[in-house]
């Protein structure tokens, strides 16, 4: 029995932080987990810009709506869910993701949770778990599945080392050469390929 762990934004959909960068015109926003690996960092950046530029909630859920999947993605969704079970590991926010998740016909995503105050400031974060991605792996694998993984950025090594099978999709080339032990599709026919030539090869 297979299970596909996908990352979100960067396979399925796009950056949502971008997207915010560009409706709000702050570049520094366009910072993503490919720039500052470290999570926490990454978000505590994100909120100090965020405090600095007086951004509420509702600026971020609008550049969230604003957003479409990625060309392919909704057809290779629907191809993944006819052939494994489908998990979504995102390193996102369900207050965000809300949107994308509607377009995509809601699969099933495990993330993280924003803190929203009373004047609708994003006042923090609550992440599920440490390490989430490799921990939901683990946990597929304790209820013996096997599982197939892909994603595009440092936050999804430990899901792709933890994983029976990884995949880098579309990775920028500084996390290629970081981890070359994994294979990477260039786009949704080949992990399509890489994920079929998996299954035909396991037990
Ligand atoms: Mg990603």
């Amino acid at each position: 029995m297979n299970i596909a762990c996908l990352d979100f934004e960067g396979v399925l959909v796009p950056e949502i932080w971008v997207g915010l960068a560009q409706r709000t015109g702050i570049e520094a926003l366009k910072v993503t987990t490919r720039d500052i690996p470290n999570y926490d960092e990454l978000m505590k950046y994100r909120l100090d810009l965020m405090r600095k530029h007086d951004l509420r909630f509702a600026d971020i859920q609008a550049a969230a709506n604003g957003l479409e999947p990625l060309d392919g993605a909704e057809e290779f969704l629907g191809w993944l869910r006819t052939q494994f079970q489908v998990v979504i590991l995102s390193d996102t926010y369900y207050e965000l993701a809300g949107p994308l998740l509607r377009k995509l016909s809601y699969p099933t995503m495990l993330c993280h949770r924003l803190e929203i105050d009373s004047e609708d400031r994003v006042s923090g974060y609550r992440l599920r778990q440490k390490d989430p991605k490799r921990a939901s792996v683990q946990a597929f694998k304790s209820l013996n599945y096997r599982v197939l993984a892909a994603g595009d950025s440092y936050n999804d090594i430990s899901m792709l080392q933890e994983a029976h099978f990884g995949m880098l999709f579309c990775p920028p080339d500084k996390v290629i050469a970081d981890y070359p032990e994994f294979g990477v599709a260039l786009n949704y026919l080949e992990l399509k390929e890489s994920f079929i030539a998996d299954n035909a090869g396991s037990p």
